[in-house]
C-alpha cells in the first residue's frame, strides 16, 4: 500500500511499475513480469507499442485539448472513420466518453430517452462500473453494492447462462434462463416500461463466463419481439479480446448500443458507445455531455491502435493464441481436480476453482496467484467468491511466452497443492 492512497484500492501486488513493453513489465528495481492482466484489459496492443507512443508523442506536441462543444478535431474524426469499418453493420454514429462506466451510464440515458421507458433489464453476475449509476446496473459481486443503496431504480436482474454454477447443461441452462426472462416480462418490468436489455457477451468481473451460442441471438429476438433496444458492454470483450473485434461477431448479433472502451486506446482513458445515427438522433442536443470525453490524444491513440490490430493481424493470433492456452491449460486441468471447470473464448479464459481438502476455492485462488507473481506472473482474479483466475494476456503475446505463464501456473498448482 502507498501511504496516502485511498485503501478503498485493494491491490495484490507491491509492485511499483517502471516500464512496460509488450507483454513484459518492469518494476522500479528492474524485474520483468509477465503481465497477463494487460492492466484489466486495457493493453491488448502490449505496453508501449511503439505506433501507439509514436501517434501520443505527434499528438501532445500539436495540441493537448480540444473540448466537443466548442470545436471539433481531427483525430476524433479520424476515429470515427476507423470505427465505422470495425462496429457492427449500421452503427454508425458515436458518442465518446472517458471510461467504461461513464459509457454504460451514457447507454442507459439514450436508451431512455430514445425510447421514453424508464426500466433496464440487466443480467446475473454482469460488470458495468462503479459509478452510482453504473454500479445499480452490476450484480457481479456483494462488495461492489454493499453500504451504496439507495441505488438507481428501474434495474431488473435477470439469469445469466452459467451452467457450471447451476449445475446443468448448457442448453437446459439456456433454456431455463430465457423462460425466466420472458417470465420477468410478464411480472416485473413490462415491455411498455422496458427501455433496454443490458448485457456483457462474455461475462467479465462476474467469472469470465461464456453463455451458450444461442443466448445474444435469443435476446434480440425478444427485444425486437418489445421494441426493448439491446445493448451491449464490450468494455472487456472488445478490441480483439475474444478472437473477433467484438464478441457479438461470434453469434452474428446487432445490438442497438455497443459500448466499448478499456482497451480502445492501449492505455489513455477513452470510452464510446455506437449506435444508428436515427437512435442517436432521438438523443436531444444537450441533455448529455463531457469535458473531457474524446479526449484528442485519447482518439489519436485510437486511431494508431486500430491500425496495429489490422496491419498485425492481432485478431487472428489472438484466436490463434487462445486455442493454444486452452489446449495447454486443458492438459493441467486433468491433473488438478481443484480446478472445476475452464472456459473461454480467444484470449479471454477463466478456470473456475472448487473447495478441496477443507480449503476454499477463493483461498486456493489467492495461493496460486501469489505463488505466479513471486515466479514473475502476474494473473487477476474474478468471480462472486474471487475464485476465478482469468486469463488475459495482451493480444501480442507469443506462442513462448504463453507457454512460460502456463508453465509457471502449473508450478503454482503443485506448490499449492503439496
Ligand atoms: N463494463 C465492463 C464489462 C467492465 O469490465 C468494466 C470494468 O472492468 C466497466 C464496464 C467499467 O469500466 P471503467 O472501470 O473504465 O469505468
Amino acid at each position: 500500500m502507498i501511504p496516502g492512497l485511498a485503501p478503498v484500492l485493494p491491490n495484490f501486488t507491491d509492485l511499483v511499475a517502471a516500464r512496460g513493453q509488450g507483454a513484459f513489465l518492469y518494476d522500479t528495481g528492474g524485474r520483468r513480469y509477465l503481465d497477463f492482466t494487460s492492466g484489466i484489459g486495457v493493453t491488448n496492443t502490449g505496453h508501449c507499442h511503439p505506433r501507439v507512443v509514436e501517434a501520443i508523442r505527434e499528438q501532445a506536441g500539436r495540441l493537448l485539448h480540444a473540448q466537443i462543444n466548442v470545436v471539433f478535431q481531427e483525430p476524433m474524426i479520424a476515429l470515427i472513420g476507423e470505427l465505422r469499418r470495425v462496429v457492427p453493420e449500421g452503427l454508425d454514429t458515436f458518442f465518446f466518453a472517458n471510461g467504461g462506466a461513464e459509457a454504460v451510464e451514457a447507454s442507459v440515458k439514450l436508451a431512455r430517452r430514445a425510447t421514453g421507458r424508464p426500466n433496464v433489464i440487466v443480467f446475473q453476475g454482469g460488470f458495468h462500473g462503479r459509478t452510482l449509476g453504473a454500479v445499480s446496473l452490476t450484480t457481479s459481486k456483494r462488495i461492489v453494492r454493499a453500504g451504496y443503496q439507495p441505488l438507481m431504480a428501474g434495474v431488473v436482474p435477470a439469469p445469466f447462462p452459467y451452467a457450471y454454477r447451476y449445475g446443468w447443461a448448457p442448453d437446459a441452462t439456456l433454456a431455463w434462463c430465457l423462460r425466466e426472462l420472458r417470465h420477468l416480462l410478464e411480472t416485473q418490468t413490462a415491455p411498455e416500461d422496458t427501455a433496454a436489455m443490458l448485457v456483457e457477451p462474455v461475462l467479465g468481473e462476474g467469472g469470465y463466463v461464456v453463455p451458450p451460442a444461442g443466448f445474444l441471438p435469443a435476446l434480440r429476438e425478444i427485444c425486437d419481439e418489445h421494441g426493448i433496444l439491446l445493448i451491449t458492454d464490450e468494455v472487456q470483450t472488445g478490441f480483439g479480446r475474444t478472437g473477433r473485434f467484438f464478441a457479438v461477431e461470434h453469434s452474428d448479433t446487432r445490438p442497438d448500443i455497443l459500448i466499448m472502451a478499456k482497451a480502445m486506446a492501449s492505455g489513455l482513458p477513452l470510452s464510446a458507445i455506437a449506435a444508428r445515427a436515427d437512435l442517436m438522433a432521438r438523443w436531444p442536443a444537450g441533455s448529455h455531455g463531457t469535458t473531457f470525453g474524446g479526449n484528442v490524444l485519447s482518439c489519436a491513440a485510437a486511431v494508431a491502435t486500430i491500425g496495429v490490430l489490422r496491419d498485425e493481424k492481432l485478431i487472428e493470433h489472438a484466436a490463434s493464441m487462445g486455442e493454444r492456452l486452452m489446449e495447454r491449460l486443458q492438459s493441467v486441468q486433468h491433473d488438478h481436480p481443484a480446478i472445476g471447470d475452464l472456459r473461454g473464448l480467444g484470449l479471454m479464459v477463466g478456470i473456475e476453482f472448487r473447495d478441496v481438502a477443507g480449503a476454499s476455492a477463493g483461498e486456493l485462488v489467492k495461493r496460486v496467484q501469489r505463488t505466479c507473481l513471486e515466479r514473475g506472473l502476474l494473473l487477476l482474479t474474478c468471480g462472486y467468491r474471487e475464485h476465478v483466475i482469468r486469463w488475459l494476456p495482451p493480444l501480442v503475446a507469443t506462442g513462448d511466452e504463453i507457454d512460460e505463464a502456463v508453465e509457471i501456473f502449473t508450478d503454482a498448482l503443485r506448490r499449492v497443492r503439496s
